[in-house]
């Protein structure tokens, strides 16, 4: 078996005080390391907060994210410093992630020079051949952030994540506001870098066919809870939770995978005042009077398929 990299345990949960919004409520996972990680929900329901909080960029306000063992919301300055280097995180939208008054030669290279993954003298070289893996023509590295295309802005904003050679990548929605036709190229980029360095990847996208694309396993969010987890083939083949069942009928197919999921986007209830017991008990068709006094727990139903719902914990 595969070792743990990130663990999220002892009910890890975050919630927003201005928006009175628990973001996440008691959410345990572990990530290991060469594997994808995907996580789909709707928006609001996390995932984008979950992919902050293993990142280091959000402090959970209850439970413990452990990378490689080292708990990294804990006060030592140094496990975190090491463990933001090594969790890198890339966002929706490339132009407002970079600087746009710096050189790409800069933005890649400037963090690479601070943590002495390389030097002055050198850092050239070190830009050139990131720019080379990550698909970019080293002669443009003079050039700023908008003299390039969206796509180009995605694999610069991969290239300075890579120059800390990080161990595990999240990327969130890295795709969304890309073009289909450079869509793929950026993930078939993902896949061969993920391949030749190693890389643990969180994969985080409202598109369950991306997901799906990229992921040995899913975790499917909803209102700030994960409430299914399984390998992708089980999960495709298997879907426990009535809220990932509909998440996969409504799913466009492949050739049509701009038109999100809108038909069930305008029903989600309030993140302010979420429903009780089970978060998805107003749109289940399954709900039964338990639903909606009782908080589900997460129950094992296969080995490593894990669902939050009160189908699965009745005595039989
Ligand atoms: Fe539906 Fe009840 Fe399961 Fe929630 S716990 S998904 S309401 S059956
Ligand atoms: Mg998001």
């Amino acid at each position: 078996k595969p070792d743990l990299i990130i663990k999220i345990a002892r009910k890890t949960g975050l919630g927003i005080p201005e928006q009175k919004v628990l973001a996440l409520d008691d959410v345990s996972l572990d990530v290991y390391e060469g594997e994808v990680l995907g996580i789909v929900g709707e928006s609001g329901c996390g995932k984008s907060t979950l992919g902050k909080i293993v990142s280091g960029l959000l402090s959970p306000d209850k439970g413990v994210i452990r990378y490689r063992g080292m708990g990294i919301n804990e006060a030592n300055s140094f496990v975190t410093r090491i463990a933001c280097l090594g969790i890198q995180m890339i966002f929706q939208n490339p132009y407002s992630s970079l600087n746009p008054r710096m050189k790409i030669r800069d933005i890649i290279g400037e963090a690479a020079i601070v943590h002495g993954f390389t030097d002055k003298n050198k850092v050239d070289d070190y830009v050139d051949s990131l720019m080379i893996r990550c698909g970019l023509a080293p002669e443009y590295k003079n050039y700023y952030p908008h003299q390039f295309s969206g796509g180009q802005c995605q694999r610069i904003a991969i290239a300075r994540a890579l120059a800390v050679m990080p161990d595990v990548l999240i990327c969130d929605e890295v795709v969304s506001a890309l073009d289909v036709s450079v869509q793929a190229q950026i993930l078939n980029l993902l896949t061969s870098l993920r391949e030749e360095s190693r890389l643990t990847s969180v994969f985080i996208s409202h598109d369950l066919r991306v997901v799906e694309h990229m992921s040995n396993r899913i975790v499917t969010m909803y209102m700030g809870r994960i409430v299914e987890i399984a390998e992708t083939g089980d999960l495709l083949k298997l879907p426990a939770h009535p809220y990932t069942c509909k998440l996969f009928e409504d799913a466009p197919s492949l050739n049509n995978r701009n038109v999100e999921f809108k038909s069930i986007e305008r029903e989600i209830p309030s993140a302010f005042n979420p429903p009780s017991g089970c978060h998805f008990h107003l749109r289940c068709p399954k709900k039964m009077d338990i639903c909606t006094q009782a908080v589900p727990k997460m129950i094992s139903i296969e080995p490593g398929h894990k669902v939050r719902c009160h189908l699965f914990d009745l005595p039989s």
